[in-house]
């Protein structure tokens, strides 16, 4: 593989690294679905991020791509 794609899948796979406002640590990624806004008619990329050892949750929704 290629340094630039190995990079590419570092970063999936450690999402977007998001940090664990208790302990500072970046949160693992426990879930991923898709959502629906009906009113706006836009589809949202939902993540779930964890941090096991406090027990901190968070929901992330990103829009799809779609033209505005
Ligand atoms: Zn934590």
């Amino acid at each position: 593989m290629s340094n630039a794609l190995v990079a590419k899948v570092k970063e999936l796979k450690k999402g977007i690294g998001i940090l664990c406002p208790k302990c500072n640590e970046e949160m693992e990624i426990t879930k991923k679905d898709i959502s629906h806004d009906f009113k706006k008619k836009k589809e949202y990329n939902r993540m779930i991020y964890i941090c096991r050892k406090d027990d901190v949750w968070v929901t992330i929704e990103v829009p799809q791509n779609t033209a505005n």
